[in-house]
């Protein structure tokens, strides 16, 4: 038994290893190898590229108002089927909020569909939401924006080589 290096849920078997870690399935074992790519990235292109983004104007609503990584959380639940996806967002802090603001709403309109097996689940997932409406730009570019710069050079050079 093992936990997924990617999605971390529980392999039984058949996983597949990549340099000490192991993964369930092929997509999680290539995110796998991206994260690795990451880790050796160039640190002035990923600064660089991070800025860029920062700086750009809002592709939502067009507005300069200094772009991040904000991440959204959904779940829909159903007695003992759920399913939760998670989403990044580019954007101004306002058009984020506005997203959060919506899937808390969502959540909480699905709360009575999550029961018996979900409510815990479901709280958990309108306070991720919460949490990220509370995170207040403090003048530069987050780690999250950065993490998120490292994860897209690196997947657009994995699938090059590909
Ligand atoms: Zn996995
Ligand atoms: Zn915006």
């Amino acid at each position: 038994m093992a936990f997924c290096g990617s999605c971390k849920t529980i392999i039984l078997f058949g996983w597949k290893e990549f340099y000490g870690k192991v993964f369930c399935n092929k997509e999680c074992l290539n995110q796998g190898k991206i994260d690795f790519i990451s880790k050796w990235l160039d640190k002035d292109i990923v600064e660089d590229q991070t800025l860029e983004i920062y700086k750009s104007d809002c592709l939502s609503c067009w507005e300069y108002r200094r772009n991040d990584a904000y991440y959204s959380y959904k779940i829909s639940s159903f007695i003992y089927w759920s399913y939760r996806q998670e989403e990044v967002h580019i954007c101004c802090k306002v058009c984020a909020t506005k997203e959060h603001i919506f899937w808390v709403l969502y959540c909480l309109a699905l709360w009575w569909w999550a029961l018996p097996f979900w409510p815990i689940l479901t709280l958990y997932y309108i306070w991720k939401n919460l949490y990220q409406i509370v995170l207040i730009p403090n003048g530069e570019p987050s780690k999250r924006l950065e993490d998120y710069v490292k994860n897209s050079i690196a997947t657009d050079m994995f699938y090059k080589d590909d």
